[in-house]
């Protein structure tokens, strides 16, 4: 890794280090609460291999909504163009787990990034996988090239135990006719998908597919079109981060996407991908820390896709 960007990395690193940090832990998901919120990680991936990362980058975390790019990866793969019936490319303006627009939209969520669209992406996969949870687990650990990846069932044993909303979401959408299966088995696959466990050196590499193309940067195979890649960076950009995308976009100016675990991963087309980590959210549900550092990131090294 050259020089350039790993001066700085580290100064941000340094500078955001030093900020008095705003944010809370989510504590909706009990299980959550109980990660040392001073972790800070930082790990970029160029597509040509070369990698730095920072801080707290190997130590494993719930990448929660990060996974939601992921399997609309798998469904998008599957479905093609008819996805796009099932659930919008709109940004939703307004939190992650909200229920507002379902009504307006005949149960139609407005993007594959809200909890709704992730809910209606799941029944696809179970409607045409034969076992969901283990494919779309494999289909990760064939994309990172990382077979030890794996869900966490306490994460997901807590999510489930509280989900209410989640559950309420699910309902609502099945009243409208948009969900083919029972809720209860989408949302037990919705769980398990969030409680997928990365460190950011994993999730800067299994994302690097977005900033080449769709392809992988190991041995080129091709995980979707070019085409498709746009667009789910294109969603990315103007969804990754519900309520705070535009903001998002105006100060880090990259496709990203934000997990209440506090992870947030980021790719520049053509040239790299980079996960930062941090658990305290600022009030939209997006890593406090994290957010501040990527900003400090584009902001010194003057490149993002504008
Ligand atoms: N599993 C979480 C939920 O459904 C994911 C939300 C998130 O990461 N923003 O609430």
């Amino acid at each position: 890794m050259d020089s350039t960007y790993t001066n700085i990395i580290k100064n941000a690193y340094r500078e955001i280090s030093l900020l008095e940090n705003k944010g809370k832990v989510a504590t909706y998901i009990p299980e959550l609460a109980n990660v040392d919120d001073a972790m800070f990680g930082v790990h970029i991936t160029r597509l040509d291999g070369a990698e730095f990362g920072m801080g707290n980058n190997l130590e494993k975390f719930s990448i929660q909504s990060i996974a939601k790019v992921l399997s609309l990866t798998m469904a998008y793969k599957i479905m093609g163009e008819r996805i796009w019936s099932r659930v919008d490319v709109e940004p939703s303006g307004t939190k992650f787990d909200s229920l507002l627009l379902l009504e307006t939209y005949h149960g139609i969520p407005r993007n594959p990034f809200i909890n709704s669209g992730a809910l209606v992406v799941c029944d696809i996969l179970i409607s045409h996988l034969d076992n969901a949870r283990e494919e779309f687990l494999d289909f990760v650990r064939a994309l990172s090239d990382m077979p030890h990846l794996n869900y966490s069932d306490k994460i997901a044993d807590s999510e489930k135990a509280h989900g209410y909303r989640n559950t309420a979401l699910c309902n609502f959408i099945k009243s409208f006719g948009n969900i083919e299966n029972e809720p209860a088995e989408v949302l037990d696959f919705y769980f398990d998908m969030c409680s997928l466990e990365m460190n950011c050196q994993q999730l800067s590499k299994t994302f690097t597919f977005l900033a080449n193309g769709g392809h992988k940067i190991i041995d080129n195979k091709k995980i979707i079109s070019k085409s498709n890649s746009k667009r789910i960076n294109a969603l990315m950009l103007t969804c990754g981060f519900y309520d705070e995308s535009g903001e998002f976009a105006f100060k880090v100016g990259l496709p990203g996407k934000s997990g209440v675990g506090g992870g947030i991963v980021a790719l520049y087309p053509g040239n790299y991908a980079i996960a930062v980590w941090s658990p305290k959210l600022n009030p939209n549900g997006n890593s406090f820390k994290g957010m501040k550092l990527l900003e400090t990131i584009t902001t010194h090294s003057e490149l993002s896709i504008f």
